[in-house]
């Protein structure tokens, strides 16, 4: 019988996330005739499916967009997709996370004094096609300690780390010694964001108090899949769900049921489907299962409680 609903401290839209929404839905509304968003604006199915109802263009590649405006998502491009855009005519927003920028600055600085970079990311994520994008002959992305370790000596080479804002932080940490043991003059550029730190440690925070934790967002959200898995290896079931219609009954029901699950979501999932899973599991336990909201690290307030 499920007893308890716990919410991570930190979920949900991120800074980069809300910014890029706010600047595609002013886009929207002040622009006459065609606006096009390139790539997925943030990667969540229902934020992207509210944006196709309101007649806002999807494309994947500038070659598929004829005119208008063309808005870039959080994650980024490379200056080439600007450049090609500009000379296709197309007025460009920017909504790149001012994070991800950062990045870019950091690359450009450090190659123009004379630095490679290892990128610790996931190579076919739009984030870090936009980072290599940057300074292509200049970067070496890795994905895993094997990539890294194949990597060759340059003992002689001005060497600098970089990491995918949406990282794994302990797995980074590992990577970073491994790097730091095989090349010790290497600078390190920890790029992960606050906003993935914070629902990362929040995550750990909750896991433990739990028996399964769901994750809500989609899975082409690559800090959502971490959350996920972070879970699932402190509680044993670390659940990525798109939406409540996606949960279970028989998870709760019998002697061996969950009774106290958590809840999370990756940066760029909206509000609205947190509460409907709130809501769904608040149904299945019949109403009587205690929802409790931290307020702070450490520190939990209980939100509501039919139970009492
Ligand atoms: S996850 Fe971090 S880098 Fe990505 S959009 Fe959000 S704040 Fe920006």
């Amino acid at each position: 019988m499920l007893r308890k609903i716990i919410l991570a401290s930190h979920h949900g839209f991120c800074m980069g996330v809300k910014r890029a929404i706010n600047i595609a839905e002013e886009t929207a509304r002040d622009m006459n005739g065609q606006v096009t968003i390139l790539n997925e604006i943030v990667h969540n199915e229902a934020v992207v499916e509210r944006f196709n109802q309101q007649g806002v263009g999807q494309a994947f590649s500038v070659d598929d967009v004829d005119g208008g405006v063309l808005i870039i998502s959080a994650h980024g491009v490379s200056p080439d997709v600007f450049e090609k855009a500009r000379r296709k005519g197309l007025k460009v927003i920017d909504a790149t996370c001012p994070l991800v920028e950062r990045i870019y600055v950091i690359i450009n600085r450090i190659v123009g004094n004379g630095f490679h970079v290892i990128h610790f990311g996931d190579p076919n994520h739009d984030e870090t096609k936009g980072i290599v994008g940057h300074a292509p002959e200049h970067i070496t992305v890795v994905s895993s300690k094997e990539e890294l370790l194949a990597l060759p000596k340059w003992r002689d080479r001005k060497l600098g780390l970089t990491v995918q804002t949406t990282a794994h932080s302990s797995e980074f940490a590992d990577i970073e010694k491994l790097a730091q043991q095989k090349w010790p003059h290497l600078e390190v550029f920890n790029t992960i964001c606050n906003a993935t730190t914070k629902r990362q440690a929040a995550i750990m925070d909750l896991a433990p108090q739990v028996d399964m934790v769901l994750v809500v967002g989609s899975q082409t959200s690559a800090n959502s899949k971490r959350l996920a898995k972070i879970s699932e290896a402190i509680c044993g079931r670390g659940i990525l769900i798109g939406s409540a219609a996606e949960i279970k009954e028989d998870w709760f029901a019998g002697k061996s049921g969950i009774e106290k699950v958590g809840i999370s979501a990756g940066a760029s999932t909206p509000e609205f489907l947190v509460e409907e899973v709130i809501e769904r599991l608040q149904a299945i336990s019949g109403g009587k299962a205690e929802v409790i909201v931290p307020q702070k690290k450490n520190r939990v307030k209980r939100a509501t409680s039919r139970a009492d």
